[in-house]
């Protein structure tokens, strides 16, 4: 590890990751990578997740390929010095904003998407001209080995390394000096993280999850609400860290919500989620066993099959949840969704407001003062009205979370900002140099 670090800092400094020529060609190696071997990196994600191919597609393939893309042909906009107005009292010159990369970054990916949560902070990290270890997730043993394997073939492994391995080789790396440190994954690890990315004062940026609620209001259009909360929250089979994680649903449409979201999933999967094709699976025992406990804490209105043999747990709505139930207290996770009914729009964002700050929020009603409101009223990382999970297209909009779900952002043009130090740089020229700011301070000079 040391040498493996000494060779990344020897490549940094010798500045071979600064042109953007270089950062570019990276990038399309990178995607020349996920074209060559698609099918054997969406075969990885089906083996570790259950993931079908079009889910993978849409959600780590095609994802990564547009943000590729988009890097690509915004890179040279984003490198550019920013010139800022220059003050009186410093005319003549200049000031501006000058990009530059961080050095050498670290990038800690979780097991939901391990292609997506490892390769686009790292497009960010390359485009910002940086020297990067990626760590994949070890409990998506399959995807991360094709990484470790491929990855060294398309980029330069002078400036990118792939460490493998689980929290032990986490520790180790997290030992080492690096310049910037991106950790996607629970809260509990990223406390491990940020402890030890003090003892070097490294920056961290935390990619953490929470519970992300949903709050459908009774002027919402209840098929389309409905659709939409189970797409989010079943993608994945639930094991995505904006998955809404409950409902607080106005009291009078409860039953027709519920109902909806039945049929919903209905549609989607057919009577036994367990024969879908595009039906994920619990990534191990478990988090499975975990997800199962949650069965007892309420009652089952669809779902609740499960098959521990192969990781099976089907879409499940829970009716009647109590507040201090683990259910409601822990992250789920997975694929169970409490439905919870509230008697107004004050009231779920009271509830809200009471909780840690959670990842997404999603609302969903017919009024734009009331989506407003909420969006006023309350704190969340990312929020989407009238759908779920849709803001994640958007390279416009930043990713990350607040409080407890995590710190920093990424995507787009703010994932090149997270992976580069802004100096701020002013320069002036020779020609004009007046006396009237040096010593002596005469009584002239301080009238002035
Ligand atoms: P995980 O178990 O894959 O762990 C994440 C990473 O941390 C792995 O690479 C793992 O090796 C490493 N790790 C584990 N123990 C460690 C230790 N003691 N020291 C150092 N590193 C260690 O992922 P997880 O924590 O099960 O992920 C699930 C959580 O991640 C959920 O809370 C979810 O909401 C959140 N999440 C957030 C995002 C996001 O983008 N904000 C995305 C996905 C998941």
């Amino acid at each position: 590890m040391k040498e493996m670090m000494q060779r990344l800092r020897h490549t940094y400094v010798s500045g071979l990751t600064r042109p953007r020529q270089w950062r570019v060609e990276q990038l399309q190696q990178l995607a020349l990578l996920l074209e060559e071997h698609e099918n054997d990196l969406l075969e990885a994600l089906t083996n570790d997740l259950g993931k079908s191919h079009a889910e993978g597609w849409l959600t780590e393939l095609g994802y990564l390929h547009t943000d590729i893309k988009h890097t690509c042909k915004q890179l040279r906009k984003w490198m550019r010095p920013k010139r800022v107005s220059q003050p009186m009292l410093a005319w003549p010159g200049k000031s501006f904003l000058q990009p530059e990369p961080l050095g050498v970054v670290l990038i800690i990916g979780a097991w939901n998407y391990p292609l997506q949560l490892l390769l686009s902070p790292l497009i960010a990290a390359l485009a910002a001209g940086n020297c990067a270890v990626v760590k994949p997730s070890e409990l998506a043993p399959r995807t991360a080995a094709i990484l470790a394997r491929l990855l060294p073939d398309y980029l330069s492994s002078e400036a990118v390394r792939v460490v493998t391995g689980g929290a032990d080789v986490a520790q180790q790396l997290l030992a080492e000096r690096f310049d910037h440190i991106m950790y996607t994954g629970g809260g509990r690890v990223g406390r491990i993280v940020m402890e030890a990315a003090a003892q070097h004062l490294t920056p961290v940026t935390l990619e953490l999850g929470g519970k992300s609620p949903a709050v459908v209001l009774d002027d919402a259009d209840i098929k389309i609400a409905a659709r939409r909360i189970a797409w989010g929250k079943w993608l994945n089979a639930g094991q995505t860290c904006i998955a809404p994680d409950y409902v607080l649903v106005a009291e009078g449409i409860k039953q027709d919500f519920i109902s909806a979201l039945r049929q919903a999933t209905d549609a989607f999967y057919g009577d036994d989620a367990s024969d879908a094709n595009d039906y994920g699976r619990i990534v191990n025992e478990k988090h499975w066993e975990r997800l199962v406990s949650y069965l007892d804490q309420g009652t089952v209105v669809h779902g609740g099959d499960y098959d521990r043999q192969t990781r099976y747990l089907a879409p499940t709505i829970l009716d009647d949840v109590a507040l201090d139930s683990a259910v409601m207290e822990e992250e789920i996770f997975g694929p169970v969704l409490p439905v919870l009914s509230v008697p107004n729009l004050a009231s779920a964002i009271e509830f809200i407001r009471e909780r840690d700050k959670p990842l997404a929020l999603y609302g969903f009603s017919a009024s734009a003062r009331s989506l407003q409101q909420l969006t006023e009223q309350t704190h969340a990382g990312n929020q989407c009205n009238n759908d779920t999970l849709m803001f994640m297209l958007n390279p416009e909009l930043p990713f990350g979370g607040v409080g407890n779900s995590g710190m920093g952002r990424y995507h787009g043009k703010f994932g090149f900002d997270t992976f580069s130090h802004h100096k701020a740089v002013m320069q002036r020229p020779f020609w004009f140099d007046p006396n009237f700011r040096y010593p002596p301070y005469t009584s002239f000079k301080q009238k002035l």
